[in-house]
């Protein structure tokens, strides 16, 4: 059983956080029937795609909530940030200025190579929402880390440019994965004990699509301070070595600190599996699609090719390989991302295919 105790000191804490309301919350948690029923494992879904003010949510909102309580605070007005053409981070990023009448400046890579003269699903919404767009191609040589790497130094140097003081502007990393943002995710593990709490669960393992990491941070930052016992998956979406556990783990422990608490993360709190990144990110996999058909088919919900879609094909693996205990209670936390349905047929892949 988990400490309330420590629940508690985390709650308090977080709510004494600034923070601004960008959406709907708690998310709904419920029971995937039919799923559960196949896999013999009683399989919960947490509906972060539901969440946010706009028709398109995502978990970028809890992250966001807690840096435009920064940005509001701060009086910043232009709002920097950066990500894939299709981020989701970025679009959620522009609708959050949107509603805090704010100015949104996207620097967007272009990891595709499709430019962007017929926008498709989120790089369309950026531009309806009259978001100032910056797209950033690869150099020779240069790979998608390099080419952020250059967007964040030719970003500075504009905000330096367009703004009077330091104050007027803030640069949120990719995917807000900063220790304030990573306190969305130690907000929203609380959120989901107490969804638990009501409804006589007991959660075993979490399954979730990471990215930059943030999410995972959150999550397993509340978790092994509360010592709960319950496994957070992070099943990898794009490449990476080593060294992200300890980033992750990193972020994890500076996140707590925010909050006062001294409590140190290792790499080994981290849990992270790299089997179903695929080709990469962005690129579709034949197990990705199948799990976003076989969530549609079962459910009727709707998953994404990028995220998503490559996270469902971690936790199916593990379930088909039966490495779940039979009966046992699971969470699949559906981070958004279901806009990418709608994008690039590069992203998409072949999802109609047998
Ligand atoms: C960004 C994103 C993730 C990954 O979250 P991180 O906190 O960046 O690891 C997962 N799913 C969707 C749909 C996302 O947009």
């Amino acid at each position: 059983m988990y400490n309330l105790k420590k629940l508690q000191i985390l709650k308090r804490k977080i709510s004494n956080q600034k923070r601004a309301e960008l959406g709907f919350f708690p998310s709904p948690i419920y029971k995937l029937d039919n799923l559960s029923a196949k896999y013999d494992v009683n399989i919960y879904l947490k509906r972060d795609d539901l969440s946010g003010f706009s028709t398109f949510g995502g978990n970028k909102i809890r992250k966001l909530e807690f840096l435009f309580g920064e940005i509001l605070e701060q009086g910043a007005k232009n709002i920097f940030t950066y990500g894939a053409t299709q981020s989701n981070h970025a679009l959620q990023t522009a609708i959050a200025c949107r509603r805090y009448n704010l100015n949104p400046i996207l620097y967007l890579v272009d990891v595709i190579g499709e430019g962007i003269s017929d926008p498709k699903a989120n790089i369309l919404l950026d531009q309806i929402l009259g978001a100032e767009i910056e797209i950033i191609d690869f150099k020779e040589d240069e790979d998608e880390f390099a080419a952020m790497y250059r967007a964040k130094e030719e970003s500075k140097k504009y905000a330096q440019e367009i703004s009077e003081t330091e104050a007027d502007y803030y640069l949120i990393p990719p995917g807000g994965a900063s220790p304030r943002g990573t306190l969305g995710f130690v907000n929203a593990y609380l959120e989901m004990k107490v969804q638990e709490f009501e409804n006589d669960l007991n959660f075993k393992n979490i399954f979730h699509a990471t990215g930059t990491g943030g999410t995972l941070a959150g999550l397993t930052a509340a978790n092994r301070f509360m010592n709960d016992g319950l496994k957070v998956h992070g099943i990898n979406v794009s490449h990476k070595d080593d060294s992200y556990l300890e980033e992750v783990a990193e972020l994890s422990t500076a996140a707590l600190k925010l909050l006062n608490i001294e409590f140190e993360l290792t790499s080994s709190d981290v849990i992270i599996d790299n089997n179903f990144v695929g080709e990469g990110y962005e690129i579709p996999s034949a197990e990705a699609n199948r799990a976003v058909k076989i969530f549609a088919e079962n459910e009727g919900i709707f998953l994404d090719p990028v995220y998503t879609g490559k996270a469902a094909a971690g936790m199916i693996n593990y379930l088909e390989q039966e490495k779940l205990e039979k009966g046992s209670d699971l969470l699949f936390w559906h981070t958004g991302g279901t806009n990418a349905l709608f994008a690039e047929k590069t992203i998409l892949g072949d999802l109609l295919k047998r």
